[in-house]
């Protein structure tokens, strides 16, 4: 199944530090006591290091920048007054240069040591308008707000005189608490403040958030509460799960709410990067050797290193995706959820799916549309392959030349920074079998297809990448996540064919139809890669036909 991933999403914790340490929070409770703060030298590579990784990743188009801690009020107000507007400029420069749709987002428990933040968040709301999102949370049951709500009022008070940031988010943390306060709540207490995005985030079980995961609702009962606090909203107010999905059901391209993007990485105070934004601590997702954004290798380390995330994000595991027309977008939901424990699962898997079906059908029904167009989409990836394919040609040229050499896998086993140094221009890859600095064939696959590299195929390839990734990466090659790199179809076919896999039984059933003179065959829900790549094979066969005949 495809997956249309395009998002570099980064989170900056310049600070642990926390004056609320809720109890249910998924950082590592020892980090909120935690006074490490980021240096300002630290902070500003860092957004070097995020333009290099955007520009070297040629799979991402889209920029989300969350600044969080820890309460990012912690740091003193000077550094924010200084890096605050600098960051929101080199921002702007970004959405400018590289159509980025860069946004930053700015979260806060609200509770200020500090009055100054008011006025700096005001002046920069009103300099840099819809560039600026302020997000902050609800959470009714994690006594974020203490006894009684005692610290509610200060909250409201500060999100009220905040009227100088045009957007500003609240994030409902679903429990069964939110469930039975009910959505009206919401609009009597935070709509009169100035709220001007509304927003529903899942648990995940990550720190002290384990055992507070018990106290989930299900899908079921957030998809009823979306759709019916989207009945109490007034018009201006937007309901981001339903405004993304309804401009994403119309050409199924784009859609982040459920955490599917390409890259989810962490920034820690001192600079170190991990690969998953929910896990902190001893649970993060940690690279093949520690990595941080002091590394002048940084871009090709992180895509590396990032893959087996990036694999997660395309995998469904639940069997409804396979029929399901919003997968292509939705990629399984809930990116956090796909590894539950079964009795984790259990525990919210009703009622809706973890992608919330009802609320896409919910969403689609606003839009008027009967089906995704998405022809803009496959005409990108067409290109993507027309280019890729010009390329392995040039390297190909080059290297029978003499003039580049091929990058054999197996000559840097034992040396990973000499790896990432030959990546300085593009390179044509002699794999190796088994694993490479901790990672698959698949997730190799990713990583050279996103920074132009590219990988000689020949027929033992096929029967070596059968066994190395199986049906998963066969997958990816016919649903073409790998958007740049170049399988020859009959040999693909072929062996697809040889194998007991799903995939297997839905490529002959496709090609069945065709050659009847019926696209279907893949069964319901999108298989428009699938489809084309059975198109192809039926073309590419009666050529060969045509050749043997002459
Ligand atoms: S909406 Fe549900 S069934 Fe459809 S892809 Fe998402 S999680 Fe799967």
């Amino acid at each position: 199944m495809h997956n249309a991933l395009d998002m570099l999403n980064v989170c900056i914790a310049p600070t642990r530090l926390c004056n609320l340490r809720c109890d249910h929070c998924y950082i590592t409770p020892e980090l909120l006591g935690d006074k490490t703060q980021m240096a300002e030298d630290v902070y500003r590579e860092t957004f070097v290091r995020i333009e290099e990784l955007f520009k070297a990743d040629r799979k991402v188009s889209k920029i989300n920048i969350e600044l969080l801690g820890g309460e990012l009020t912690m740091m003193p107000l000077a550094f924010w007054e200084r890096n605050l507007p600098w960051t929101l400029e080199r921002m702007a420069a970004w959405d400018a240069l590289y159509d980025a749709e860069a946004a930053l987002i700015w979260c806060t428990n609200l509770i200020f040591k500090d009055d100054g933040y008011v006025g700096l968040l005001n002046r920069m709301g009103e300099q840099y308008g819809y560039g600026l999102d302020l997000f902050v949370p609800w959470e009714p049951d994690t006594n974020r707000f203490k006894k009684d709500f005692k610290l509610l009022p200060r909250y409201l008070k500060t999100l009220e005189a905040i009227s100088g940031i045009k957007r500003k988010t609240l994030c409902i943390t679903m429990s069964r608490a939110v469930i039975e306060q009910g959505p009206q709540f919401i609009v009597d207490t935070f709509i009169p403040k100035g709220i001007t995005d509304v927003t529903c985030d899942m648990l995940y079980p990550a720190g002290s958030g384990k055992a507070y995961f018990q106290k989930n609702c299900t899908y079921g009962q957030v998809s009823d509460y979306i759709i019916e606090l989207r009945g109490l909203l007034p018009d201006g107010v937007e309901l981001s799960p339903l405004v993304e999905m309804e401009s994403s059901c119309r050409t199924l391209t784009h859609y982040h709410y459920p955490g599917n993007d390409t890259y989810d990485i962490e920034v820690e105070p001192s600079g170190e990067v991990t690969f998953n934004s929910s896990y902190t601590g001893d649970e993060s997702s940690f690279g093949t050797q520690t990595l941080s954004v002091r590394d002048q290798a940084f871009a090709a380390k992180t895509i590396f290193n990032n893959t087996p995330e990036l694999r997660l994000r395309h995998s469904m595991p639940y069997a409804a995706c396979g029929e399901c027309e919003y997968a292509v977008v939705c990629s399984g939901g809930w990116a956090w959820h796909k590894q539950l424990p079964r009795h984790m699962a259990d525990l919210i898997s009703h009622g809706d799916c973890a992608g919330l079906k009802r609320v896409w059908d919910f969403a689609k029904s606003r839009t008027g549309i009967s089906a995704g167009d998405r022809s803009r989409y496959l005409s990108m990836i067409e290109r993507r392959q027309l280019r890729g394919a010009v390329e392995a040609r040039r390297l190909d040229t080059a290297i029978n030349r003499g003039s580049e050499s091929v990058l054999i896998e197996s000559a840097f086993v034992c040396d990973y920074d000499d790896y990432f140094a030959q990546f300085n221009r593009a390179r044509m890859v002699l794999m190796t079998d088994g694993l490479l600095h901790g990672k698959t064939w698949t997730e190799r696959l990713f990583f050279y297809d996103a920074i132009g590299a590219h990988v000689r195929v020949d027929a033992r390839w096929m029967e070596r990448a059968a066994i190395e990734g199986g049906e998963e990466l066969f997958r990816h090659i016919v649903y073409r996540n790998y958007h740049y790199l170049n399988f020859p179809v009959i040999p693909v076919a072929n062996l697809i064919a040889n194998q007991d896999w799903r995939l297997s039984k839905l490529l002959s059933s496709t090609v069945a139809h065709l050659r009847h003179g019926s696209a279907k065959g893949a069964g319901s829900g999108r298989h428009d890669e699938l489809v084309e790549f059975a198109y192809k094979l039926l073309s590419a066969e009666s050529n060969a036909e045509v050749n043997l005949a002459d």
